[in-house]
């Protein structure tokens, strides 16, 4: 409504002063409307009345319709990349450098609105060698619902903007998640165009998070694709226009210790590093890029969507030709700024709606996953998995579509009496509208409560990218859209007969476990031997899942009930529902404490007081010392840093800490003990892979264990020159300052929210990489906000061990004593790793044997917990007159 109101008072207060250049000529000249008096030159320069009227006589006068490019089946190794939209300039150049380096070819589709607002952008653009084309007006969305003389006018106004700027006439056309209907496709080719675009694969930034996401997307890709990267436009523009309020949302303050410095758009840099790693994986797989009018002949043509509606619109074409100049020019800008304002809602719904994903893993802390099945025209192969399911005790969740529930009542309600759930499966098919969508899931899921008895609000589209509008209605109804996060049946292996032909290649060797919250789908009528999918189903659970749980000789969850180590495979619906689980990811910054949102300015630490803080707040290791590891310090302050690695305290305590990251089979074995004995322990998280696996890591804060930094990328400070001898920083000053930034704010948007007992889990306690220290790094640490650096008493090395009493000998070493007493404050440095296989036994024997000790032993130690210990005031340096 606010929107209106602006435009009308705009169009108001243009008419007036239009009324004002006509009739009172000093208006003119007044400050108040001399920001839209150039109008008339964006109405004379970008006229496009002519082109308008010659396109609708056109339309009238032939049948004519544009062509429509897609994926071509020439079968040659190439791709062809289109950039949809335009981004701010900075950003465009970035990209542009991005593909001469990588020798690729693009089409850049522009819409006329922002080539008209930023037409530098695309003059580069075009000097960069690649092509120019139209991408409508404003690149709004669903144009297939507009009256065509809309679509006309937008069209033509756009190719007359693009023609201006660049001095070239576009031949191709693209509208932003559009149905190609007959009637569009004439008006694209009265307009002049002789073909429209339609991609088939989009980018999904946040997908491309890393090399081998993009890897594996670029592995997906079919030769011949057009594949499509949406830049977001500036939606900022209008806000100012208004004039008025400041419409955007209260942007969070940059979370992390230290504020990184700020670019205006973290998600144009999102986009640009997913655009990189898109052109390395693509000239890795040896595709060669081409531009899509490449594609024009081997295209092959599509049948485009019948519609029902042709508008009125062609009696308009003669009154708007008799228009005066003032309505001509209200009317232009009212459609104008109506249609921005669309076209800026139209982006802003649509990312909002990109939180109305797929879920493809769900986002809780419960030690379970869910196996999903979809198709029935196989019987054998569905009673053979309901068979096996049942031994297995697993319930799972299986999809069905309308035509299974019609065609295999029987067979679904032998699922159904199995206790398995039941979700449906939709297929829309191209260029289906939101309403056939709508209406088809209402009707399964109508079917399904009167016929078979189940409610259930989880759809599921079992192949094909799922388009923006599916998604909307899936949201809008409110039902799940459930996705997937291992695909068992791929099309590659549809002839494979055996399952560790297929295991191989599924998981490969470093997928060691799932993982809480996968969801792994099988599609069972696909596989040529029938036995196939329900084998995969055991063999997944027997070395991806059963490898997870605790299973010793003498501690295993099959005969100690009490081990409760083991991951269920349980229903999608139930993990969703079991809401002491569910978290939401990223955390809400506004439910962080302050303290942990806080960078490090209160700390108050400068060159006068570095020394007496950093002896305060560093726990040492025997190792780094004066000769070793301790860059920048002189010989006079490295006596005043701790060497003992040891907690000031007197207390018979000592401290459990975790360095690193793992997988849910060595990590969940650790948390697991930990349980057993109810001791508190600190993991240093080395955050690089954290976002692949957010459950992991929430699941530790979540059973009371405190999550402390060990950096994203595990550079130590310093290292030795192999050469010289010399002991050398690895990253400047700027470059460290940004890692702790992004590695505590991974942290923090995964566990800041967590509190235990009241008390938040997540710490400003940092280990050091390899324990080394340098000057600068301690420096670092303290402006960004870090309090304590904590290496430990005892390097256990346990990632070394080669047998469970060797390493539990070391333990026992670094815990008592040679007189069998307790190392008061003793910090045990382990790890995570998966290659750390003996860690969580030789802990647990350690653990058993504390526990069987009188009270009054002076061997019996207890487990402190690291944020107990380390609060203001507390002083490493007056540990010596302890003793
Ligand atoms: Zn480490």
């Amino acid at each position: 409504m606010k929107n209106k109101i602006i435009v009308s008072s705009l169009v108001l207060f243009i008419g007036a002063c239009l009324i004002g250049i006509f009739f009172f000529k000093d208006f003119f000249i007044a400050p108040t409307g001399g920001d839209y008096c150039n109008i008339t030159d964006i109405e004379s320069s970008y006229n496009a009345e002519a082109e308008i009227a010659q396109a609708l006589a056109k339309m009238k006068s032939s049948q004519d319709k544009a062509t429509v490019i897609m994926r071509s089946n020439s079968g040659q190794r190439r791709i062809a990349i289109t950039f949809d939209g335009l981004t701010d300039g900075t950003s465009m150049q970035q990209i542009l450098d991005l593909l001469k380096k990588h020798n690729v070819k693009a089409t850049f589709f522009v819409d006329g609105m922002q080539t008209a607002e930023d037409p530098q952008t695309v003059v580069n653009i075009k000097k960069a060698g690649h092509k120019i084309e139209n991408y409508s007006l404003l690149g709004i969305s669903k144009m297939e619902t507009l009256p065509v003389e809309r679509v006309v006018k937008d069209f033509s106004r756009a190719q007359k903007i693009i023609k201006v700027i660049t001095d070239q006439e576009p031949n191709l056309l693209k509208c932003n998640d559009t149905n190609y209907t007959d009637q569009l496709l004439q008006a694209a080719k009265a307009c002049g165009f002789n073909s429209v675009v339609k991609s088939d694969v989009f980018l999904n930034v946040k997908q491309m998070n890393s090399l081998l996401a993009a890897d594996t997307f670029v592995g997906k890709l079919k030769p011949g694709s057009i594949l499509s990267v949406k830049l977001k436009p500036n939606t900022e523009k209008i806000v100012n226009e208004s004039g008025k309020t400041d419409l955007r949302p209260a942007i969070d303050k940059q979370p992390g210790l230290k504020e990184l410095p700020q670019e205006a758009n973290l998600g144009e840099k999102e986009t640009i590093a997913a655009v990189e790693r898109l052109l390395i994986a693509i000239s890795k797989a040896n595709y060669t890029t081409a531009y899509v009018e490449d594609f024009a002949a081997d295209s092959s043509m599509q049948n485009p969507v019948k519609t029902t509606f042709f508008q009125n619109s062609i009696n308009n074409v003669k009154e708007s030709i008799h228009y005066s100049f003032f309505i001509k020019i209200a009317s232009f800008l009212q459609e104008e700024f109506t249609s921005l304002f669309i076209g800026r809602t139209a982006y802003a719904a649509e990312s909002v709606n990109s939180e109305v994903q797929e879920i493809k893993v769900i986002s809780t802390t419960e030690p379970a996953l869910s196996y999903t099945f979809g198709g029935l025209a196989n019987e054998t192969v569905v009673n053979d998995v309901l068979t096996r399911l049942h031994r297995l005790g697993i319930k799972a969740t299986f999809f069905v579509a309308e035509v299974e529930m019609k065609k295999y009542p029987e067979t679904l309600r032998r699922i159904i009496e199995n206790g398995h759930e039941i979700g449906i499966a939709i297929r829309p098919k191209d260029g289906e509208t939101a309403d056939e969508t709508r209406s088809t899931i209402l009707r399964d899921s109508k079917k399904l409560q009167e016929q078979f008895g189940v409610a259930t609000n989880l759809v599921k589209q079992p192949w094909g990218a799922v388009s923006d509008t599916t998604k909307e209605v899936i949201f809008s109804l409110g039902y799940k859209l459930i996705g997937q996060s291992v695909n068992v049946v791929q099309n590659k292996h549809k002839d494979y007969t055996s399952a560790n032909q297929v295991m191989a290649e599924i998981f490969g060797k470093s997928m060691l476990s799932l993982a809480r919250g996968q969801i792994v789908h099988f599609r069972m009528d696909y596989y040529a031997n029938d036995r196939l999918v329900g084998d995969l189903a055991e063999i997944i659970k027997q070395r991806k899942v059963d490898n997870i749980a605790y299973a010793t000789f003498y501690d295993n969850p099959a005969n100690n009930l009490s081990n409760d180590s083991q991951y269920t495979i349980k229903p999608v619906g139930e993990i969703l529902n079991n809401t002491r689980f569910i978290y939401r990811y990223p955390v809400d910054l506004t439910t962080v404490s302050a303290h942990l949102k806080n960078d490090g300015s209160e700390q108050m630490i400068d060159t006068h007081n570095f020394l007496a803080e950093a002896s305060k707040r560093y726990i040492g290791n025997r190792d780094v010392n004066d000769n070793n590891n301790m860059l920048g310090f002189s010989k006079m302050d490295t006596r005043r840093l701790d060497k003992s690695g040891l907690i000031h305290t007197k207390d018979n305590v000592i401290f459990i800490t975790f360095d690193d990251w793992g997988t849910d089979a060595s990590v969940n074995k650790i948390l697991y003990v930990l349980r057993k004995h109810n001791v508190p322990a600190t993991f240093f998280i080395l955050t690089h892979n954290v976002v692949n696996n957010p459950n992991l890591l929430r699941t530790i804060a979540m059973q009371g264990h405190n999550i402390g930094d060990h950096s994203d990328k595990h550079k130590p400070m310093v290292v030795r020159d192999p050469k010289t001898g010399k002991q050398v920083n690895t990253q400047d000053k700027e470059e460290y300052i940004q890692e702790l930034a992004t590695s505590y704010q991974k942290l923090l948007t995964i566990t800041g929210d967590v509190n235990v007992n009241g008390k938040p889990m997540l710490t400003k306690f940092f280990r050091p990489p390899t324990l080394a220290i340098s000057k600068m790094g301690i420096e670092v640490l303290f402006e960004t906000g870090y309090e304590f650096i904590v290496s430990g008493s005892c390097n256990t090395n346990d990632y070394r061990a080669k047998n469970v009493p060797q390493l539990e000998k070391i333990i026992e070493d670094g815990v008592y004593t040679e007189n069998g007493e307790v190392r008061k404050g003793a910090i045990l440095v382990l790890h995570m790793l998966d290659s750390a296989a003996y860690t969580a036994i030789a802990l647990d024997i350690l653990l058993t044997a504390n526990e069987a000790k009188a009270d009054s032993d002076p061997s019996k130690f207890k487990v402190g917990r690291l944020s107990d210990y380390l609060i203001d005031g507390y002083s490493q340096i007056s540990r010596k007159s302890l003793k």
